[in-house]
């Protein structure tokens, strides 16, 4: 049985503009050139901020990581501040149709971001029934501090914490490598979206189902605790 589900953000229910913010930070602390898409992915993405500059100066070859990581973190957070503030970033439909979804069939949805920026994004995203979409979710445990980001599970144990569910009930929707096995180190299910072509990568880090888009996720089974794709019939019904 499945009770609860629970979403990071960046990547998975926004296309939220860290990626660039990094990028666009790095100017002076190292080449930027070498911070392509797939490093982020790699390498940062799901990181707590100070964890993500240090892992990007160290690999990118800043000789003086101890030093800069915070200065190069903080200027990254004021660029995505800057970033948020001008609406630089997009809901993705196919996440909103899953969590609306998933709602309708009584099952508790939970945010979990490592990310502080979470909710300043959510709550700019206004549904057509003029609902947010922050409000959509039972418990948002994003940003919360913990002894260690993802791969650690705390984040996710503190999620399910929030609504009372046991981990063995949840089911966790990530698009990077470091979430799922989050979600598998904290006795979860996961489920992994390839929005970037990078399916081999979230089955490589041992993600129980991997899509390409959320819309092909089989909501209805999901109930009785079945993690699959629909039908090809079914997912072509209007
Ligand atoms: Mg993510």
């Amino acid at each position: 049985m499945l009770s609860a589900v629970i979403f990071d953000v960046d990547g998975v229910l926004v296309d939220s503009p860290h990626e660039q913010a990094w990028r666009e930070a790095l100017a002076g602390f190292a080449d930027p050139a070498g911070f392509t898409t797939a490093f982020y992915q790699a390498h940062v993405a799901g990181k707590p901020r100070l964890e993500g500059a240090r892992a990007t100066l160290e690999r990118l070859g800043n000789a003086e990581v101890a030093a800069h990581a915070a200065a190069f973190a903080e200027r990254k957070q004021a660029v995505i501040d800057r970033l948020i503030a001008e609406d630089r970033f997009v809901a993705f439909p196919d996440a909103i149709r899953l969590a609306v979804a998933l709602r309708d069939t009584g099952l508790r949805i939970v945010l979990a971001s490592s990310s502080k920026n979470a909710d300043a994004m959510l709550a700019r995203v206004i549904l057509p029934d003029r609902r947010t979409l922050r409000s959509l979710f039972d418990a948002d445990v994003s940003g919360r501090d913990v002894p260690r980001g993802k791969p650690d599970p705390a984040l996710f144990q503190l999620a399910a914490k929030a609504v009372n569910v046991p981990p063995s009930r949840c089911l966790v929707v990530e698009d990077a490598p470091a979430g799922i096995r989050a979600a598998q180190a904290g006795g979860m299910a996961s489920l992994g979206i390839a929005r970037l072509g990078d399916e081999a990568l979230l089955r490589a880090a041992g993600a129980d189902l991997v899509v390409t888009s959320l819309d092909q996720l089989d909501v209805a089974a999901l109930g009785s605790g079945s993690l699959r794709t629909r039908s090809v019939e079914a997912a072509h019904e209007p």
